[in-house]
């Protein structure tokens, strides 16, 4: 497994840094290149680096659990975690035309770190906003079912396909590359999930109907 993962990881750094490599290559070899060429090479130079950043950033992440570091645990209430993780993504919600609509009972709260409940939200919310369309909506909702808390991310996005469905956790998994990788995705965003909820002793599973939408539900034990 470890042996795979590697060799997944290296294929994924593997690509932008040929981009790279290439974009620079034209730049230095063309004599009599046009300001304009050059700067749209040179952006493009940036946003493979930017790609190469944010992978390397989340396989750091990704490693430093595998290694079982303790993160700083407190007693998070989920509706303020919650609102505080939406707000940073309203921008992004706003410019894809994606309005997102809050049900989140009061007085939830688990034993966590602030940081990765954060974690889990931006990246579900972040998910579910990139992969709907204009015009599209997304529903949060919290509540306490028994001794749990029971957090539901919603979209009526493009869905994912029954077949991919068991493999939306696994490392570098993406159902459309092309699509992943024009909305910056590194294929590291629901393993990293599925990483922290197992951490906290909680699921997460998801369900979703192609074309017509997908909800992600995360249960963690309340405190
Ligand atoms: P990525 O960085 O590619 O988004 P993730 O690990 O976050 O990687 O997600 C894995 C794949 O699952 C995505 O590439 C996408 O195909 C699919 N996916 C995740 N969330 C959603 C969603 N809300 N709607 C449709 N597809 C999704």
């Amino acid at each position: 497994q470890r042996r795979r993962f590697v060799s997944d990881a290296s294929h994924e750094l593997k690509t932008p840094l040929a981009s790279i490599r290439l974009l620079s290559d034209s730049i230095s070899q063309s004599a009599d290149m046009d300001s304009a060429t050059m700067r749209e090479f040179v952006a493009d130079i940036g946003s493979e680096a930017e790609r190469l950043q944010r992978t390397t950033e989340k396989l750091l992440d990704l490693s430093r659990r595998d290694d079982g570091v303790q993160p700083d645990v407190t007693i998070v209430d989920l509706q303020q975690a919650v609102h505080g993780t939406l707000h940073l993504l309203r921008p992004l919600a706003d410019q894809s035309g994606v309005t997102i609509t809050c049900l989140m009972s009061e007085g939830v709260t688990v034993r966590a770190s602030e940081d990765d409940i954060y974690h889990i939200v931006f990246n579900l919310v972040e998910n579910a906003i990139k992969y709907t369309p204009d015009g599209g909506t997304i529903t949060v909702s919290l509540a306490k079912a028994g001794r749990d808390a029971v957090l539901e991310i919603a979209d009526t996005g493009v869905g994912i396909p029954e077949a991919d469905l068991p493999h939306v956790f696994d490392r570098f998994y993406r159902v459309d590359k092309a699509r992943s990788r024009e909305t910056g995705g590194t294929g590291l965003g629901l393993s990293i999930v599925k990483q922290i909820v197992r951490l906290h002793a909680g699921t997460v599973t998801v369900a979703s109907e192609y074309g017509k939408g997908t909800t992600f539900t995360v249960q963690l034990p309340v405190k």
